[in-house]
């Protein structure tokens, strides 16, 4: 069971990376700090659908 999820800037929404993850260890919204290219600097991307 692995979905893919996309994974969004909250500064800038922009949709910078799209990765996967296990729901069943993972059923919340998750967050993993990635460099956004649009703001430059490396903020808490959140899973959007
Ligand atoms: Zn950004």
């Amino acid at each position: 069971m692995r979905d893919q999820i996309i994974l969004a800037c909250p500064k800038c929404e922009e949709r910078n990376y799209s990765t996967k993850k296990n729901k069943r260890l993972h059923p919340e919204r998750v967050e993993y700090k990635k460099f956004c290219p649009r703001c430059r600097e490396h903020t808490a991307h959140k899973e959007t659908k």
